[in-house]
């Protein structure tokens, strides 16, 4: 097994307990090794720190997989660690729906595993884990029988690994559309043609958090996918509900999901650029007593990063003119390039500028089942605020 040498300057971030060695982290090499192979990693003074997988095209060097040196990596290796996955998300009390396996946070860097009842979709999002899709199917298939397992690495990070982007079954081929239950409401979800891997699983507690400031409330959401938090609304008690997204398939998802809950009176939806809409409405004068947005992330690099800073700023602007006095913005970030205090600061400055006053009630991150590991500040990533807008 080839061994690798960190750079005495290197810092002490992996020795805390991150799991990535980037490329200028690195100084001496021993050994053969290809694309994809596991590795060892040493301090630069010959200490073992860890094995992991290597990809020489990658910024992202080395991901550790464990710090054990009698640890092998091999397919026993795959179904212990998502065996303890599985236990973790059990004893904090997941049955149906959850994510499975949050990647770093679960030491399987890059596998992102997401559990819909009976069927899992996959994410392997680096040329050192999609080499163990085997394993890890195999592994998958001996822990839970499933009805089914897709695959769904259309996802241009892959390309950054030299990877393809591809999408296909694991498992005999299944129907993948599917309804899973979530807070005693039901929800279609496509696996082929959904966002992501279908379902955003990590608003669920989220979803919850809005139950008693829609009670009676006309709501607005703008980005609603599929109707989740709309669904949610008129679930607990709210007048009406109108949800807007770009996607015309996301909206026509959101109305078969009212109908699937019998709650179709109640909430309506639209196909609509919100950014265009939200302005319009503020100038039109139209008030709502509960506004919520979850927009998409406005950049994927640190070097875009005022980008995010002003159009998160803009739609917040944009949603707090939208809320009667007394109302209530429901609001989320589910980008790792805006941390949380970050995050508090810009709509803060959306507040001075829209010349209201907020008062904070809930603010929270994502489910439970997306661990949060210290010292690995990309595992969290959504903020999630709800305010009242005075
Ligand atoms: N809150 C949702 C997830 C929202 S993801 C849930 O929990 O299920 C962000 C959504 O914003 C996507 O559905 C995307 O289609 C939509 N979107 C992106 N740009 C948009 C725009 N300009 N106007 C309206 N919707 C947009």
């Amino acid at each position: 097994m080839a061994k690798f040498f960190l750079r005495k300057k290197a810092g002490d971030r992996v020795a805390n307990g991150h799991p990535w060695v980037f490329a200028n982290e690195l100084g001496d090499s021993d050994g053969e090794y290809e694309a994809g192979d596991i590795v060892e990693l040493y301090s630069y003074n010959g200490s073992f720190i860890g094995k992991g997988y290597v990809n020489p095209a990658s910024q992202i060097r080395i991901r550790l997989l464990s710090r054990n040196k009698s640890e092998e990596i091999n397919d026993e290796f795959f179904y212990n660690r998502i065996n303890e996955a599985w236990a973790y998300r059990q004893s904090i009390g997941y049955i149906e729906n959850c994510r499975l396996i949050f990647g770093e946070a679960d030491g399987l860097p890059a596998l992102i595993i997401d559990k819909f009842n009976d069927y899992l979709v996959l994410q392997t999002l680096a040329l050192g884990i999609d080499k163990w899709k085997p394993a890890i199917v195999d592994a998958l298939q001996k822990i839970f029988k499933p009805k089914g397992i897709y695959e769904r690495n259309d996802v241009p990070v892959r390309e950054l690994e030299g990877l393809a982007q591809q999408k296909g079954f694991l498992s005999e081929p299944f129907d993948t559309n599917i309804i899973l239950n979530e807070n005693g409401l039901k929800f279609h979800v496509d696996i082929e043609n959904g966002q992501k891997t279908g379902y955003f699983l990590d608003q669920q507690d989220n979803r919850r958090a809005i139950q008693h400031i829609v009670k009676g409330a006309d709501v607005l959401e703008a980005f609603c996918y599929t109707g989740t938090f709309s669904l949610h609304a008129a679930h607990y008690g709210a007048k009406s509900v109108l949800g807007l997204d770009i996607s015309e398939n996301a909206v026509k998802t959101a109305r078969r999901n009212a109908e699937l809950n019998g709650l179709q009176d109640i909430c309506k939806f639209d196909a609509v650029n919100a950014f265009d809409v939200l302005k319009q409405w503020g100038k039109d004068n139209r008030r709502y007593d509960v506004v919520m947005i979850d927009p998409p992330a406005f950049t994927k690099s640190r070097e875009n990063i005022q980008k995010a800073i002003t159009g998160y700023k803009e739609i917040n602007l944009r949603s707090m003119k939208l809320t009667k006095p007394g109302g209530f913005l429901v609001t989320a970030s589910c980008t790792n390039l805006v941390p949380p205090d970050m995050f508090l600061k810009i709509i803060d400055m959306a507040a001075k500028d829209a010349k209201r006053k907020i008062r904070q009630v809930t603010w929270q991150t994502q489910a439970s089942d997306h661990p949060i590991l210290w010292h690995v500040p990309s595992t969290q990533y959504l903020k999630f605020l709800i305010v009242q807008v005075m």
